[in-house]
């Protein structure tokens, strides 16, 4: 069927064209351009793009839906003095009390708050080390079947629980992985480990032993700067020289955070093609470090942006990317728009067509029409060369709404209401879910 978006101000992730139309046949854009010179057949579904931005379809690069249910969860004692307190004193505790239901539910409530901020993929890190075996399958069932987005996911293995829950997260990779049958459009998968400190060297001998050569892994690296010296400590060596050493840093394989590597590690990244992706908010939060930007990008590493479970706005998390480097280098040249527009606009696109093995990140003929329709009516000239303005000065940093949001053509949101979800009631379901888990927290 076809679906004409008409007349709506296009972003196609290059260019801007004012009341421009968008033809989607069969979930593929077939074409382009200003408002008369697009044609659509009789019986095509006419949508009205008045008033509204027309962008591709965001892409979070790392995020971790299973901490949905956190928001107003208070922990006690919480007194962390290190980022691994923190992990010990949160969401350690969170993640244990996952069970089938809530994680569930904690998966929808995430993928849908992320289709309000115009995600349309999700690259997901899970955990829920009481409830390993077929998590991997309720989350892709939540986010991909149920409600339409696209999805690549891990199990957080980690010997952090003892050698069972260990086993189990190798073998939950494994099958997933296997289930899903490598990348497809709509969803895929990696192998997920928690992080270097937390797998030991019998662990990481299986799962070098046992991962296929296609799959890549998703890592936290250097999150805090403990991480570099426990492996120091433990092994001799630094992080990404470990992860070399197992064959594990691959084009398709994520390293999130990257704080606290050095400039051989860097260099290493690049020589392999592996992915770093940068969470702002959440490092602000732990308050564990500053990302470098330049130096990544100057080396040419693929390099991407996730919100690491804090929130699901991609725009506020470009914004928040490029005053965190002003504000800590103290200059206002730091962090410029090209730097930002490669991490969201052309990093997380490439991140994602290397796992799902699909062209995404811009509205174009031939592309899947992955499209995000926000509410906006700017009140300053919106043109090619200074639409990076308005999404951060505008959208991230006043309101976000998304009307209308579309994966593979197929709408997720038409008129800022989901389309296959009673929102209210998933809404309820997961309040009560969320107050069951909060009682169940160690
Ligand atoms: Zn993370």
């Amino acid at each position: 069927m076809e679906r004409l978006i008409a007349p709506a101000t296009v972003w196609t992730g290059e260019t801007v064209i004012e009341r421009g139309a968008i033809l989607i046949r069969d979930g593929t854009v077939v074409a382009i351009g200003p408002i008369d010179e697009v044609s659509s057949a009789d019986g095509a579904e006419r949508i009205d793009g008045s008033g509204k931005l027309a962008i591709p379809g965001l892409i979070n690069a790392h995020t971790h839906l299973y901490s949905s249910l956190a928001r107003g969860m208070a922990v006690t004692p919480f007194a962390p003095t290190s980022f691994t307190e923190i992990l010990e004193q949160l969401w350690w505790k969170l993640d244990k009390a996952l069970d089938p239901e809530s994680l569930r539910a904690s998966a929808l409530i995430g993928a849908m708050e992320a289709a309000r901020c115009g995600v349309t993929t999700l690259i997901d890190h899970h955990a829920s080390p009481n409830a390993i075996p077929g998590s991997l399958d309720a989350v892709k069932e939540e986010v991909c079947d149920r409600l339409g987005l696209r999805g690549v996911f891990c199990y957080e293995l980690s010997d952090r629980d003892g050698p069972e829950r260990s086993e189990k997260g190798i073998d939950e990779n494994l099958r997933f992985f296997a289930s899903v049958g490598g990348a497809s459009p709509g969803c895929s998968a990696q192998f997920g480990l928690h992080a270097s400190f937390t797998i030991d060297e019998p662990t990481l001998d299986r799962v070098a032993e046992r991962i296929p050569e296609e799959c890549g892994i998703h890592i936290h690296v250097a999150e805090g700067p403990e991480d570099e010296v426990l492996c120091e400590q433990a092994h001799g060596m630094r992080i990404i020289e470990r992860l070399d050493r197992y064959g594990l840093l691959r084009p398709t394989s994520i390293l999130a955070h990257c704080l606290h590597i050095d400039e051989a590690e860097k260099d290493l990244v690049a020589e392999r093609d592996a992915v770093v992706v940068h969470n702002p908010r959440s490092n602000m939060n732990n308050a564990v470090g500053l990302f470098d930007l330049s130096g990544f990008l100057d080396r040419g590493i693929l390099a991407g942006l996730g919100t690491d479970g804090l929130g699901a706005n991609m725009l506020a998390e470009l914004f928040t990317a490029g005053i965190l480097q002003k504000h800590s280098h103290a200059d206002p040249l730091v962090g410029p728009f090209d730097a930002l527009h490669a991490l969201l606009f052309r990093g997380n696109p490439r991140i994602a067509e290397r796992l799902l093995g699909v062209t995404l990140g811009r509205i174009d003929v031939g592309a899947p029409a992955d499209i995000a329709l926000l509410d906006y009516t700017p009140p300053t000239p919106l043109r090619s060369e200074n639409v990076l303005g308005h999404l951060l000065f505008g959208t991230a940093v006043h309101s976000l709404r998304v009307a209308d949001l579309f994966v593979a053509g197929r709408p997720v949101l038409r008129d800022g209401a989901f389309v296959d979800i009673d929102e209210e009631a998933v809404y309820a379901h997961a309040r009560a879910q969320a107050d069951r888990l909060w009682g169940r927290l160690g």
